[in-house]
């Protein structure tokens, strides 16, 4: 396995020695290295003009990062020249899966914010809801230099002091329950294609040892391409739409990024 080894570190001088300095799991902030970093990211500034993009797709990966299933991911959306959404765990940063995360944001994908502790968040205050969010931007901030710009409910389990107290836009997506061991690759394969269209957000999960999921990907990304449709990240999907996302207390969560209902 590459390791993601092409996509990252080769090019990038700083990406060791910010792991290194900021190893150990507390969840400091440290804004000069957020200063510094590069801002030529495609999450920040797509390359091209809304008018470019043709029929666009968002894959999404829930519940990493890790050093077991994540790596293969990434390799085979660097084989394919692909990018990704991937929403994050805080508590599954550490400081291996750190580099794998800074990883997938070198080679163009998107980290978003999937809470700290993956619990039924609309069962908490609003204080704790807002430190499950703080603490995984922060750490995401931490190690790539940009915090979160979506987030996704653990189970999307929602509520309106949820959506009162996060201040980023709700994102939902169409997915094949490959976080369930008993549905095969091909159930996988079948089901992500039966529901891809224009502007849609595919639900997928890179949770530790997920290897079903990097297989039914074997198919999925290029069946995908070759249908027509360029795989970007979250940001770009809305971009290239001309959307700007809902985050205020509007009870919306997106599966795909021209919805017009709330769910
Ligand atoms: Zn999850």
């Amino acid at each position: 396995m590459a390791m993601c080894a092409a996509g990252c570190g080769s090019e990038n001088s700083t990406a060791e020695s910010v792991s290194e300095s900021s190893a150990g799991t507390t969840a400091a902030t440290t804004v000069t290295e957020a200063e510094t970093i590069s801002v030529s990211h495609t999450t920040q500034h797509p390359a091209k003009e809304a008018a470019e993009y043709g029929k666009v797709i968002t894959l999404t990966f829930d519940d990493g990062p890790n050093t077991t299933c994540t790596p293969y991911v990434l390799d085979l959306l660097e084989k394919y020249n692909a990018r990704a959404s991937f929403f994050v765990i805080g508590n599954n940063i550490n400081e291996e899966s750190a580099q794998v995360m800074k990883c997938a944001y070198d080679m163009g994908n998107e980290i978003n914010n999937h809470s700290r502790t993956h619990s039924y968040m609309n069962k908490m205050t609003a204080e704790e809801i807002k430190a499950e969010v703080e603490y995984t931007d922060e750490l995401v901030e931490k190690y790539t230099g940009e915090k979160p710009r979506f987030f996704r409910p653990p189970y999307i389990a929602v509520n309106q002091t949820m959506f009162d107290s996060i201040d980023l836009p709700f994102i939902n997506g169409k997915g094949c329950n490959d976080w369930d061991d008993k549905v095969s690759v091909e159930k996988r394969v079948e089901k992500v294609l039966e529901q891809a269209e224009d502007g849609a957000i595919i639900l997928l999960h890179d949770a530790d040892m997920n290897f079903q999921t990097v297989q039914a990907l074997e198919t999925i990304i290029p069946e995908l391409q070759k249908q027509g449709y360029e795989l970007v990240t979250l940001t770009e999907l809305f971009f290239a739409k001309g959307i700007t996302p809902v985050s205020d207390s509007t009870p919306k969560i997106y599966s795909n990024c021209m919805q017009e209902g709330n769910w």
